[in-house]
């Protein structure tokens, strides 16, 4: 016992050594700069805009953009300019979109970082995209559209989304829709550039062993002129409409691979800013439940023989990443084959209500606990898990956000734990997908019940 806290001790003072700067340039967009002991310096420029600001009859906009950006050259020689530096450096630019957030990212050799400053402002500075390498562009995106529309794990999650999020953007594709990208034009992205790549809705994050004081004078130098927007609208943190009737959904299939019923459930949770102990609360509840050891899974698999596989997941900011559900509470099981669908939906109905009676464990909350506290150790002390880590959770994150997890964890207590796992559980599902069959055809169809 004696050897754990003080194993805990050394990795707190661990992890407080991260050298870290946190600011703003001149003009308003966020900084953060982590020290950090290797040559190589990774670079993330994050718009706070993805698909949720995608214009109306323009799904995937923001993904086109994020696109384009690679096009976005000033001139002709920049072109060239910036595949020589690819060339030299062995720079990989990479980009990814989400729902509320764009991230350029990329890592050079130290020596080159200032170059790498310099060529990412120019696509941020000068954007300038020819008609034709936009039309070529956006066929990249149809065919991309094309692959994502023969899976039918992208078919399934959209029908969640839509279900889950009828009022929102959130409904649509993160890539849109064939017949919407195919009527974008370069005015579009223009447009969307203008109101979006701002810089009050713009962070940067370095990593690199260069002076930390350095770096802050080169980024006011080559992003300290970007304009603001003072009529931007900012896309909210997640779920916007959690208190919307529909608070949760299931969806019912069979696959045609396995001849078993697979059945997902989905709760919707408030974003992890709105509440990051309840949200903190919720993540422990789901990895107890998704442990065989649990008695939730343990009754449905080995007692009730109903189930084969349990899986249980909330996603707060913590794991947030394209393609990821934003804040909600998912509950998956594979049935037997002895059991249909509506059984296996029944039976986990009444095991939740019997955990959410009986409530977790002291020992289940303390086990998790551990776990947690040793993940985010190895994240805080680590400079590129860092890195990684606020890419993926956006501009209204810092990094005290990102250190105060631990402190909150340590907080959660049974009583807590078990009153907050009732409060958002008690809930019940309440729009039921029919039964889809994974076809040959990827059709995904549901019935959604219009709640009242
Ligand atoms: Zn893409």
């Amino acid at each position: 016992m004696k050897f754990l806290v003080v194993l805990v001790l050394i990795l707190v003072n661990m992890s407080s050594k991260l050298d870290v700067l946190e600011t703003r340039l001149k003009n308003g967009v966020k900084v953060l700069i982590v020290k950090k002991d290797s040559p190589i310096s990774a670079v993330a420029i994050i718009v706070g805009s993805g698909a949720f600001s995608d214009p109306f009859k323009k799904s995937g906009l923001a993904h086109y953009t994020e696109h384009a950006m690679f096009k976005g050259l000033k001139d002709a020689e920049h072109g060239a300019e910036f595949s020589k530096f690819t060339k030299m450096t062995g720079a990989n630019f990479n980009a990814f979109t989400g729902y509320n957030t764009t991230a350029f990212h990329t890592a050079v050799p130290s020596e080159y970082l200032d170059d790498l400053l310099k060529i990412e402002s120019q696509r941020f500075n000068h954007f300038f995209i020819e008609k034709e390498s936009a039309l070529t562009e956006r066929n990249v995106v149809l065919e991309e559209l094309k692959m994502y529309n023969n899976y039918d794990s992208y078919l399934l999650f959209q029908d969640i989304m839509s279900g889950l999020y009828a009022k929102n953007n959130y409904r649509n594709s993160i890539a849109g829709y064939a017949d919407e990208v195919n009527s974008f034009t370069v005015a579009d992205v223009v447009k969307f550039r203008k109101r979006n790549y701002v810089a009050n809705n713009m962070k940067i994050i370095v990593v690199s062993n260069v002076d930390k004081d350095v770096i802050l004078k080169k980024l006011n130098h080559y992003f300290g002129k970007i304009r603001k927007n003072k009529y931007l609208k900012k896309s909210p943190d997640t779920t916007v409409d959690v208190d919307y009737p529909r608070s949760s959904y299931i969806v019912k299939r069979y696959s045609s691979q396995t001849g078993l019923n697979e059945v997902s459930m989905f709760w919707k949770m408030p974003s992890y800013n709105t509440n990051k102990k309840e949200m903190i609360a919720m993540s422990i509840a789901a990895s107890i439940m998704g442990d065989k050891a649990c008695t939730f899974a343990k009754t449905l698999i080995k007692d009730k023989q109903v189930a084969t596989n349990i899986q249980t997941l909330h996603n707060t900011t913590y794991a947030t990443n394209e393609g990821c559900p934003p804040n909600l509470f998912v509950i998956e099981a594979t049935s037997t084959s002895k059991c249909n669908a509506d059984d296996l939906v029944k039976n986990i109905k009444t095991e939740l209500q019997n955990l959410i009676n009986k409530g977790f464990s002291k020992d289940e909350l303390q086990a998790i606990k551990d776990e947690f506290k040793i993940r985010n150790y190895y994240r805080e002390d680590n400079s590129m898990n860092v890195f990684n880590f606020l890419i993926n959770i956006g501009i209204n994150y810092s990094y005290q956000d990102f250190l105060e997890y631990s402190e909150i964890l340590e907080e959660i207590d049974i009583a807590y734990l078990n009153t907050t796992f009732k409060k958002y559980m008690s809930r019940t599902p309440d729009a039921i997908g029919k039964m889809m069959p994974l076809s040959a055809q990827h059709e995904v169809k549901s019935e959604k019940n219009n709640v009242k």
